[in-house]
C-alpha cells in the first residue's frame, strides 16, 4: 500500500552542481563557529582558550536565487562568507585520515545572521536559531564537484559590499581543518550524503542593507554574487 501524507510533505532541498544536471539534496547544514582566528577575536573570544564549536541552520534556509530578502525583527544583519563542504558519504566516528573520501564537492556560502538576536541570546544564554536559521538565511551558489577541483586547503576567501572589501582571508587560516570537522561532527551526529558544513568566516564581518550587492569569492570555488532585497 502506498503511503499517503497527512498534510503535504515539504519538497527536497538540491543545489545545482556545476557541469552536472544532477543536483545535489540537502540533508542537514552544519556550521562551524569561530573558525578563523581573527573572526573570534573581533566577535570578543581568545580563539586560544575556546574551540571552534557548531550549530545548525536548515536545509529550507538555503538562498539559491542570488537574492537575500532582508529579514524580520532585526536592524543588524550581518554578512559571513564561508566555504561550503559538501559531503558525498556519511557515517559515525569517521577518523580524521579518512574523513576526505566523504567529500563531494564544495560551494560558496554566506551565514547572514541577524547579529542583534543572536547577542541577545547569547547574553540570556539561549540557542541561536532566531539569529541564524532564519528562511533565507543561507546565500550559496553552485556545487563544484571536487572531482573537478580538488580540495582547496588554501586560498583567498574575501567578500566585497558594492565593490569595497569587507572580509579578506584565506581558506588555511581555518583553526579545524576539513578533516578535522568532519571527523568532530562525525562523534556527535551520524553523517549523511547530502550534508553541508559551512566552515567558518574570516575577520570582516558587518551589516547589509537592501540595495547592498554581496560579491562572494573562495579561490577555486567560485564566485557567488547576492542582492540584498
Ligand atoms: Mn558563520
Amino acid at each position: 500500500m502506498s503511503k499517503t501524507y497527512a498534510v503535504a510533505a515539504p519538497p527536497v532541498v538540491t543545489v545545482p552542481v556545476r557541469g552536472s544536471t544532477a543536483v545535489f539534496p540537502v540533508h542537514r547544514i552544519y556550521c562551524v563557529g569561530r573558525n578563523y582566528a581573527a573572526h573570534a577575536i573581533e566577535m570578543g573570544h581568545d580563539p586560544n582558550k575556546e574551540p571552534p564549536f557548531f550549530f545548525q541552520k536548515n536545509p529550507d534556509n538555503l538562498a539559491l536565487d542570488g537574492t537575500f530578502p532582508y529579514p524580520p525583527k532585526s536592524s543588524n544583519v550581518h554578512h559571513e562568507i564561508e566555504m561550503v563542504v559538501a559531503l558525498g558519504k556519511g557515517g559515525k566516528d569517521i577518523p580524521a585520515d579518512k574523513a576526505m573520501d566523504c567529500v563531494f564537492g564544495y560551494g560558496v556560502g554566506i551565514d547572514m545572521t541577524r547579529r542583534d538576536l543572536q547577542d541577545e541570546c547569547k547574553k540570556l544564554q539561549r540557542p541561536w536559531e532566531i539569529g541564524k536559521a532564519f528562511e533565507h538565511s543561507a546565500p550559496m551558489g553552485d556545487i563544484v564537484p571536487a572531482s573537478q577541483i580538488g580540495h582547496p586547503t588554501k586560498g583567498a576567501v574575501w567578500l566585497k559590499i558594492n565593490g569595497e572589501f569587507k572580509q579578506q582571508g584565506d581558506l588555511n587560516q581555518m583553526i579545524w581543518k576539513v578533516p578535522e570537522m568532519i571527523s568532530y561532527l562525525s562523534g556527535l551526529f551520524e553523517l549523511f550524503p547530502g550534508d553541508l558544513i559551512m566552515s567558518g568566516t574570516p575577520s570582516g564581518v558587518g551589516p547589509v542593507k537592501r540595495g547592498d550587492v554581496l560579491e562572494s569569492f573562495v579561490e577555486g570555488v567560485g564566485p557567488l554574487t547576492t542582492k540584498v532585497v
